[in-house]
């Protein structure tokens, strides 16, 4: 079978459908990551990284991969972390395009980086809150959601980010200068989401419960601890549709009609059309918790 060489990287099978027949082909997903990579770069380098990888495509079995093989290419680099358990383990990162193309090319569809960089796991440098509602909760509601959030962290002096996850819901992230543990990141996130509830019972919850979620949109703060992740803006969802998680300006979200709005075919036109990273300056405020 021959390869398809798509950034200096050689995918092979560029022809079989990832997203069942007639959807993009793994070609065109490497195509797709070739294009983006620029935009989606500057959230992923430099984190330790898991993978949704889907060897027959998304609509067969996938796993997520936290740790690091030889195997997995030359440009996808590793860091040796410590484990909960105390041990130490090889973790993924990628720096480049490169790197990303050699994980398309073992099957990797979803990329999920940790709130911290390499260099100090231990310290996060951003903190999410990740927007799940029930079934049946209006669309409007959840950008409702998005919209109190962000208003919460601005009056802590907090500017925050909105992308959709390629789901169901959004997620809001903020940037943090580094110093704080994740213990006291995700105290103040479990604060802010508290916060919400107390104000609005009737729309938000803040605990996992699935029971207790019927009817209303569980703030996600749980996400903000070492080793947890939340998928990067312009990754690729293994649902159907081939759905991305597209981070926006917060003027955009009011044209939205739900999480999966952005396909691979729209998030491709966007990135060829953007003049502006939409999370532009994220990377340089140096804004510190309350
Ligand atoms: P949706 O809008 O449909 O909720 P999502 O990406 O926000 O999409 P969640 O289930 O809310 O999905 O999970 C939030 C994040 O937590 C994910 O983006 C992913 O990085 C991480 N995550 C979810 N499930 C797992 C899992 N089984 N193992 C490890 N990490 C996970
Ligand atoms: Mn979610
Ligand atoms: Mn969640």
């Amino acid at each position: 079978m021959a390869g398809l060489v798509v950034g200096g990287v050689t995918i092979t099978h560029p022809e079989r459908p990832v997203f069942g027949e007639g959807g993009p082909s793994k070609g065109e997903v490497a195509a797709y990551y070739d294009a983006v990579g620029h935009w989606m770069l500057p959230e992923l380098r430099q984190r330790p990284l898991s993978l949704v990888r889907c060897p027959q495509g998304a609509t067969g079995p996938c796993f997520f991969q936290k740790h690091h093989a030889d195997t997995l290419g030359e440009h996808v680099r590793s860091v040796t972390l410590e484990e909960k358990d105390g041990g130490a383990a090889e973790y993924i990162y990628v720096d480049d395009v490169r790197g990303v193309l050699e994980l398309v090319q073992m099957n990797t569809l979803e990329f999920h980086p940790w709130g911290s960089r390499v260099d100090d796991p231990d310290k996060p440098d951003r903190m999410i809150f990740d927007l799940d509602p029930a079934k049946g909760v209006e669309w409007k509601a959840v950008v409702a959601g998005a919209r109190m959030i962000r208003e919460r962290l601005a009056a802590a002096g907090l500017e925050s980010f909105v992308r959709t996850s390629g789901g169901k819901g959004l997620h809001v992230v903020v940037p943090i200068r580094r110093g704080p543990s994740w213990e006291k990141v995700k105290a103040f996130c479990e604060c802010v989401a508290d916060a919400l509830v107390a104000e609005k019972p009737a729309l938000y919850i803040a605990e996992a419960s699935k029971a207790k979620r019927e009817g209303l949109i569980f703030i996600d703060w749980l996400r903000n601890t070492r080793g947890a992740t939340s998928v990067t803006g312009w990754s690729l969802r293994a649902r159907p549709g081939a759905p991305v998680a597209m981070p926006l300006r917060w003027e955009e979200i009011a044209r939205l009609k739900t999480g999966g709005a952005f396909d691979m075919k729209k998030a491709m036109k966007r990135a060829k059309t953007l003049e502006a990273d939409p999370w532009e300056g994220i990377a340089t405020l140096k804004q510190s918790l309350p």
